[in-house]
């Protein structure tokens, strides 16, 4: 295989300078149901000035006096990152921009024929007027501006090329290559941008979709044959499925390309993490770069190779993006990956002792559930015999329910040796019963349930049900909670006392 540089030199144009041109705040906020206010997107704008991007398009000024107000807070804290305003070819968008007190727009027209004929209703001459006139006043009012024609990539080619050339030479700074709906291939954008590289000399964008998952692979595609600037999000949000993931693209080219933009990839995870609370939208566990698993290894080949040398199982280093390893325990769970996690608490086990946490972990496992690192410690804990006693024992249940009454539950429980009794109600018999607990435990494990789990093992009306819960505590433990009875009810207290008694003991140990 050739090594990248050859391929550099062989198969790329890469330009000197690559900007990211960061639109989170603006295309990130447009995600069905994403709403930042000004607050956060202050916050946000830091990180990403603190990561070091070239620009960041803040907002859409003339869409409301929020996202005005939001340019203006972001202005005054003198970052160093370029503010951009988007802004379409009217006048009065680009006086918004002005007044949002911004030195660079980001101005689009739709070009393609659906946008001409069903959106704005111009013939291809209106087009240009119109976007040569949003040029020219915006450089008229000392703007840098970026062109961007809208559907870029389901425009006559000719007719693009004669708008791209006129609002050059209506004094264009930029000009960006917008993928509208994603339908881009590598190979389509190797053409496209080819070609415009050939037909431009100023500085070429694009600002590509993920329509089809290709954002990322599209927009280093063009970075290959020239293009100056990426626009891109982090977590890849946006207008349906998104854009292309800031965190994705700019690990790529530093690690795979060998290609360093001066960013601080270690605040990448972070950030990812802030923007993913503040909208949200959080990211699936197997997102690349910043998802729970990027750095996660359960099976035991892997975990062993990873504690002899990570580098077998990873492509970069999770401190390259302040992301964590992370050693799951389940039913591929290996003796080398207990071991490690164990020496990571500080438990020490005899062989014998050993033997009997690592095969109840992989039953835990082999029955299809996650094994917390808590659940780990509470188990190894208890073989080891320092806390055998379970703090919290169930002592009765009854519950009453029928016609229009609210569900009532009375549970008692011996907690710490004292029995303590209490009713509530609930929407149904079980949330009653959690109810009754959470007032009898309140002053000794603050609990929070984070997942129920109801399941009929056997058929029938008598069939044993299997609750299996994970709940948390005040200081973010977690546990694992299960429980088998032939009543549901009971089935899930048992459940809940399990993973509260597995706490208690972690936070006694
Ligand atoms: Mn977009």
């Amino acid at each position: 295989m050739k090594n990248i540089e050859t391929l550099k030199k062989e198969n790329m144009n890469l330009s000197e300078k690559i900007y990211i041109f960061d639109t989170t705040l603006r295309d990130g906020e447009q995600t069905p149901g994403v709403a930042l206010t000004v607050d956060e997107k202050i916050q946000i704008a830091q990180k990403l000035n603190n990561l070091g991007v070239d620009k960041i398009e803040v907002g859409f000024p003339a869409s409301s006096k929020g996202e005005i107000e939001s340019a203006r807070k972001i202005k005054s804290l003198d970052l160093d990152s370029t503010l951009v305003g988007l802004s379409r070819s009217l006048k009065s968008d680009v006086d918004a921009v002005l007044d949002a007190d911004l030195e660079y727009i980001h101005t689009f027209i739709g070009t393609s024929p659906l946008h001409r004929d069903y959106k704005l209703k111009m013939s291809k001459s209106e087009i240009i007027a119109k976007a040569c006139e949003a040029v020219e006043y915006g450089k008229d009012h000392g703007l840098t501006v970026e062109f961007s024609a809208e559907d870029a990539t389901r425009t006559e080619r000719d007719f693009l090329v004669e708008v791209y050339r006129e609002v050059v030479s209506s004094g264009a700074d930029f000009l960006d290559v917008p993928d509208t709906v994603g339908i881009l291939t590598p190979i389509l954008t190797h053409e496209l941008i080819t070609d415009l590289k050939d037909s431009f000399k100023i500085p070429l964008s694009v600002h590509f979709h993920n329509d089809f998952g290709l954002a990322t692979a599209n927009t280093l595609t063009a970075i290959e044959c020239g293009v100056n600037q990426a626009h891109v999000t982090v977590n890849g949000l946006g207008e349906r499925t998104g854009n292309c993931s800031l965190e994705e693209l700019v690990m790529t080219l530093k690690a795979s390309y060998d290609i360093d933009l001066g960013l601080d990839t270690t605040r990448l995870y972070s950030l990812s993490n802030l923007v993913g609370r503040l909208t949200g939208v959080k990211m699936p566990v197997n997102k690349p770069i910043v998802g729970a698993n990027a750095f996660a290894h359960e099976s035991g080949i892997h975990v062993h190779g990873i504690l002899n040398n990570a580098s077998t199982y990873e492509p970069m280093s999770p401190e390259m993006v302040g992301h964590s390893r992370r050693i799951v325990l389940g039913k591929h769970t290996g003796a080398n990956a207990l071991k490690s996690k164990l020496k990571k608490y500080h438990i020490d086990l005899n062989d014998k002792q050993f033997e009997k946490v690592f095969s109840e972990i992989k039953s835990l496992g082999d029955s299809g559930k996650c094994v917390t690192d808590d659940d780990l410690v509470a188990i190894a804990i208890t073989e080891l015999g320092s806390a055998r006693e379970t703090p919290i024992i169930m002592k009765g249940l009854s519950i009453s329910m029928g016609g229009n009454v609210s569900p009532t539950a009375t549970v008692k429980l011996e907690i710490d040796g004292n029995e303590k009794e209490a009713s509530s109600t609930g929407v149904g018999p079980v949330d009653a019963a959690l109810n009754a607990i959470r007032l009898l435990v309140k002053d000794t494990v603050d609990i929070k349930l984070e997942e129920y789990n109801l399941e009929a093992i056997t058929g029938g009306t008598d069939a044993l049900a299997e609750v299996f819960v994970i709940s948390s505590d005040s200081d973010d433990n977690k546990s694992t909670g299960r429980s088998t009875n032939q009543d549901i009810v009971m089935a899930s207290i048992l459940a809940v006392l399990d993973s509260m008694n597995k706490l208690l003991l972690i936070k006694r140990a």
